[in-house]
């Protein structure tokens, strides 16, 4: 294993001053490396390396990986902590409809904002999974891409937290799974989310490579971490020739997709789906009966549905004095009192 002593970089710099993901920044000397100004321990470097036995990506490597990213393609958009999006399939309907409203209010604590432009995100699926979402390649249009390297059923929480990655305006966008080389045991989902991310922000198309042994794939990651850079070292080991790789971004698939489904399906997507979005924060109606919404009384009104755990945040006093009747939302209220 190269070492990073001689040659202390931004990756092999570690700076043990802020709180590490360990959650403990006191015993500098578990600090393995700070890719992207966020500290990984030790056991980081055992945990990326092994990949028999506890060999799982966690938030802190996920999250590195992209702060490291983010520094070398500061255009790029999204890339932001997995924690943001922290939720658990396996959980009771109670449970699950706190965290839909954990990423509900998350959006809301973001001001509602859109994010714009090219974003990409490591998101966990919320049962034992990473994939990696993006609109890299059609980003003015609302068509979201999952590079998945396990063939695992959607869950209703992906959906959302999707949703809350891109809030895009319209009531509808579209999600689709491109083909991609899958993972050949259960513990590598998270380095093939990483080196999907790399290779997407090098400009190559993650459908198009075939990915070495997991081993190689994972001292690759170990070099490129203590390095502080996905630039400086060589790329994600492939199978492929790195010549033959294509190097263009598959244009080709919205295309395809817009045009016939069934055809794309055949050949490049895996499957798609299409995912009606509503209120403020831009998100699907929960599937619990619990997950109440709230219609916006002015019939013109652009929105027109709310989730009430929505309403409660940002119009809580109005909707409190309404006792639940009759809502109109403030935009509409505005332009119903004439301002
Ligand atoms: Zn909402
Ligand atoms: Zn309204």
């Amino acid at each position: 294993m190269a070492s990073s002593s001689s040659k202390q970089s931004r990756g092999g710099a570690a700076l043990p001053t802020s709180t590490n993901s360990t959650g403990d920044a006191s015993d500098n000397v578990d600090v393995w490396c700070s890719p992207g100004g966020h500290v990984l321990s030790k056991l980081h470097k055992q945990r990326v390396l092994d990949q028999i036995k506890n060999g799982w990506v966690d938030d802190a490597i996920a999250t590195a990986a992209m702060k490291l990213i983010k520094e070398e393609h500061p255009e790029i958009g999204g890339l932001r902590p997995t924690s943001l999006f922290y939720g658990q399939s396996k959980a009771t309907s109670q449970e699950r409809r706190n965290q839909l409203c954990r990423l509900r209010s998350f959006v809301f604590h973001d001001d509602f904002q859109q994010p714009r432009g090219r974003q990409v995100q490591i998101l966990y699926t919320g049962s034992l999974h990473w994939v990696l979402a993006t609109n890299y390649h059609e980003y003015e249009r609302e068509l979201v891409y999952v590079y998945d390297s396990l063939e695992e059923p959607v869950t209703e929480l992906l959906v959302a937290k999707i949703a809350a990655v891109f809030r895009f305006a319209n009531p509808k966008f579209r999600i689709v799974w491109p083909v991609v080389d899958q993972q050949k045991n259960n513990k590598d989902c998270g380095i093939f989310a990483i080196a999907f991310l790399v290779a997407l922000c090098h400009k190559f198309d993650p459908s198009s490579l075939s990915f070495d042994s997991s081993m190689k794939l994972r001292k690759h990651l170990v070099r490129c971490f203590e390095a502080g850079s996905f630039s400086l070292t060589d790329l994600f080991p492939t199978r492929a020739n790195p010549a033959d790789v294509q190097r263009s971004l598959p244009g080709k698939l919205f295309n395809m997709v817009s045009q016939s489904v069934a055809q794309a399906r055949r050949r490049i997507v895996l499957r798609d789906r299409s995912v009606h979005v509503i209120c403020r924060c831009r998100m699907p109606v929960g599937k619990g009966a619990k997950d109440k919404t709230v219609i916006c009384s002015n019939l013109l009104c652009t929105v027109r549905l709310y989730h009430e755990s929505c309403v409660v945040i940002f119009d809580r006093e109005f909707y409190a004095k309404i006792q639940r009747k009759y809502y109109t939302c403030p935009p509409c209220r505005d332009i119903l009192l004439g301002y």
